[in-house]
């Protein structure tokens, strides 16, 4: 995939700043004022990577725009920036199918990490090794980033490949929640740990023979979780 992302932010002092520091970061960046310039720019652009989208615009809004690419087919990373810090509005954030948030007013800094790490997770660059990890009935395959269960693929979002991909790579090790959420999602996030908890229950239904009592991924009470070998 290429270092290629989509700016969509309406006021120009901090859409500059945004494109400067990605620029100096390394990325092309394609930019864009409104909503409707975004999805015009997409139309020519449809190989950027991750996408950076303001939520309040004057006219079709951030998420309008994130369920639009979305539609289109784009399956790269959505970054929403947001002034607001309900959670409904992340909820909403969440079923328009963004990966991610940064709250304004936000640090330059910050942000470019959240795009890295976005980035790295989508073009699966670090995961490009060509390496299969086999444990149990299970076979990991970090290139072609699948999972087979007694020879049956396995359907995982990008998401709960990520945590598989840490447990396989710690079978027998205690993981603490906070410890996944920076593998995983490349960041911590204070306070949504829960996230955690929600993607191992999905996870624990797909893989697990009795999901209730799980074999594999074993909860480590007050810490975290193991994926027991
Ligand atoms: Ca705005």
């Amino acid at each position: 995939m290429k270092r290629k992302v989509l700016v969509l932010e309406d006021e120009q002092s901090i859409r500059s700043f945004v494109v400067i520091n990605l620029k100096r970061a390394g990325y092309e960046v394609v930019e864009a004022g409104s909503g409707e310039e975004a999805l015009e720019k997409y139309n020519t652009n449809d190989d950027i990577s991750v996408a950076v989208l303001d939520v309040m615009l004057p006219g079709i809004d951030g998420y309008e725009v994130c369920r639009t690419l979305r539609a289109h087919g784009y399956t790269g990373g959505v970054i929403m920036l947001t002034a607001r810090v309900q959670e409904a509005d992340k909820v909403t954030g969440l079923m328009t199918g963004a990966d991610d948030y940064v709250t304004k007013p936000f640090s330059v800094v910050e942000l470019t990490a959240r795009v890295d790490a976005l980035y790295r997770r989508v073009s699966g660059s670090p995961f490009a090794d060509g390496d299969t990890i086999t444990t149990g009935p299970f076979k990991l395959n970090l290139r072609a980033r699948e999972l087979l269960k007694n020879g049956a693929r396995v359907e995982l979002t990008q998401i709960e490949y990520g945590i598989l991909k840490a447990f396989l790579k710690n079978i027998g090790k205690a993981m603490a929640r906070e410890e996944l959420l920076e593998k995983v999602w490349g960041h911590h996030y204070v306070g949504e740990l829960k996230i955690v908890d929600v993607n191992i229950r999905r996870l624990r239904i797909k893989i697990e023979d009795d999901p209730a009592n799980p074999q594999y991924i074993k909860t480590v009470r007050g810490f975290g979780y193991l994926w027991e070998g």
